[in-house]
């Protein structure tokens, strides 16, 4: 079996060939990892190491502002309005500017267009509210911008002329002026009646007849030597009246420890209701002697004497306060007109009998 055992040594060759090669092969594999592994870790350790800094020495400079790379802006966080837009007191800017020149175009402000939401602007909005139906809280949020421009928004009523008409206007507790309301030809009195009396304050304001018909009157008084006099008040706002009324309300309730209700209802002794006050018309003047009780001055006596033949009245006495619904206030006189305040004094009426009797005819 020779040819047997050659063969078996001529096969065997190929066998031992096969597992050189593949030895070969294995060791060149584990060389090659293990190459792979040492790059691996150099690779991790450079990116671990620093890169060597270049030494530099440390100079203070002042940072160019312009070329200094801003520092990252921060997201801008929303600011907390409830309402976007919503405008109140304080306000300031564009939106007020616009604001303010479209409650000028309506009639509801006469004051400069300056951006600035003060007491002349909140007024305008409340106005604005009132006749619009709107809460008249002063702030111009959504609902109050939303109608203010759009084309349903309701325009200022315009100014009244209080002289108009053959009954004279009548204003009290149970015949309130509309909100808004506003007396025509309103002059400062100082500008038509000048140092012929003192004023409680020089910018003073009241209807020009009225106050052309107080000038003469006091005019006559002076001439006869009853002098001096002093102008406290003639036209007062519905806004000015709401002030008044809340600011002793205030006082009661703080002062008096009274409730709301008690110190409404002890205000209404005293301060009308606003919109219920004739100071709204501009025909009603309060006159005064500086230091004295008026009702003990001879300027009264005169003025209750005379005051008929310029076409004022004695707007509240004792004598008609059930009816008036206000005691005696002698400082205080009403113009009418000559032609109804004679006929008021020689029939012994007051405002609200008169009313009711030419009513009647
Ligand atoms: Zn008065």
């Amino acid at each position: 079996m020779p040819q047997n055992r050659a063969y078996k040594r001529r096969n065997r060759s190929p066998y031992l060939f096969i597992l050189l090669v593949v030895l070969l092969l294995t060791a060149a594999l584990v060389v090659g990892a293990r190459a792979m592994n040492t790059w691996k870790v150099y690779e991790a350790e450079a990116a671990v190491t620093p890169a060597p800094t270049p030494t530099v020495t440390p100079i203070s400079v002042t940072p160019d502002p312009a070329r200094v790379t801003p520092a990252p802006t921060p997201v801008p966080t929303p600011a907390p309005s409830p309402t976007p837009g919503l405008l109140s007191s304080g306000a300031q800017g564009e939106a007020v500017k616009q604001l303010q020149t479209r409650l000028q175009e309506l009639g509801y402000y006469s004051g400069k267009i300056d951006g600035d939401y003060g007491s002349g602007t909140k007024s305008a909005v409340q106005m604005f509210q009132k006749i619009n139906g709107l809460d008249a809280d002063g702030i111009a949020g959504q609902k109050t911008q939303a109608v203010l421009y759009s084309d349903a928004a309701l325009p200022a009523p315009g100014p009244v002329d209080t002289l108009e008409g053959d009954i004279p206007l009548l204003v009290n507790a149970s015949h309130p002026l509309p909100d808004g309301f506003e007396p025509a030809d309103l002059v400062k009195v100082k500008d038509i009646a000048g140092s012929l009396m003192t004023y409680e304050t020089n910018s003073i304001q009241a209807v020009r007849e009225a106050a052309e018909a107080l000038t003469r009157m006091l005019q006559d008084a002076v001439n006869d030597g009853y002098k001096p006099w002093k102008l406290r008040e003639a036209y007062r706002t519905i806004a000015d009246q709401q002030r008044i009324f809340n600011n002793r309300v205030n006082g009661y309730m703080n002062e008096n420890n009274l409730t709301r209700s008690q110190a409404i209802a002890r205000t209404r002794q005293s301060v009308a209701d606003p919109g219920c006050s004739e100071h709204h018309t501009g025909l009603a003047f309060d006159l005064n002697v500086t230091g004295e009780t008026f009702s003990d001055t001879a300027q009264y006596l005169w003025l209750k004497q005379h005051c008929w033949d310029y076409g004022f009245i004695m707007r509240y006495t004792d004598e008609k306060s059930d009816i008036t619904g206000i005691t005696g206030e002698e400082w205080h006189v009403r113009y009418v007109g000559v032609e109804h305040s004679t006929k008021m004094r020689d029939m012994d009426y007051c405002l609200e009998e008169y009313v009711a009797w030419l009513e009647n005819q």
